[in-house]
């Protein structure tokens, strides 16, 4: 299981350079916006990433890559675009969690 910590680690990397690359170029500029962009039109480059590199399920990289932004109105309504239910997020994501019982994921903010 070590290399899903490495998977971890790279998508918090990931999510941090989105945010550099969106504060770059402006598009959008604000933080929350840039969520919003990363469980839209980047979810995909971010789970393809750890599909290829870390030969992770789709499903699996979706809620790596979706770690953290649990909390904005949207996040139900991509988790159900991307055929997560709400139970199979959780439980894949609880599987992320590290011995000292702390939640994978990012928590940029
Ligand atoms: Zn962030």
């Amino acid at each position: 299981m070590m290399i899903f910590k490495f998977a971890v680690v790279a998508i918090t990397v990931i999510h941090e350079v989105l945010h550099a690359y969106m504060n770059y170029t402006g598009k959008p500029i604000n933080g929350d916006r840039q969520h919003l962009a990363m469980g839209e039109q980047y979810l995909n480059l971010m789970s393809s990433y750890l599909q290829v590199n870390y030969g992770m399920t789709k499903k699996n990289a979706v809620v790596l890559a979706l770690g953290g932004l649990e909390n904005y109105t949207w996040f139900n309504e991509v988790r159900d675009k991307n055929n997560i239910s709400d139970n199979e997020y959780w439980t894949i994501k609880g599987n992320y969690k590290d011995n000292t019982n702390k939640t994978s994921g990012t928590y940029c903010q």
